[in-house]
């Protein structure tokens, strides 16, 4: 089982998933926000939400 995390903003009223960002290592990658620009580390507004999903299929 393998437990993820995912990440929602809801700057705009609307909760919706942040993307990982691509271009960093995987360690370092930090969903942002394609709106607002916040992330789990940069929140001012507080509009970053979170989920833990737990995957079965491994
Ligand atoms: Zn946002």
């Amino acid at each position: 089982m393998t437990v993820y995390r995912q990440w929602f903003c809801d700057c705009n009223g609307t909760l919706h998933e942040l993307e990982p960002d691509a271009h960093l290592e995987e360690d370092a990658a930090e969903p942002a926000c394609p709106r607002c620009g916040a992330t789990p580390s940069s929140d001012p507004k507080h509009t970053i939400r979170y989920v833990d999903r737990e995957n079965y299929s491994d």
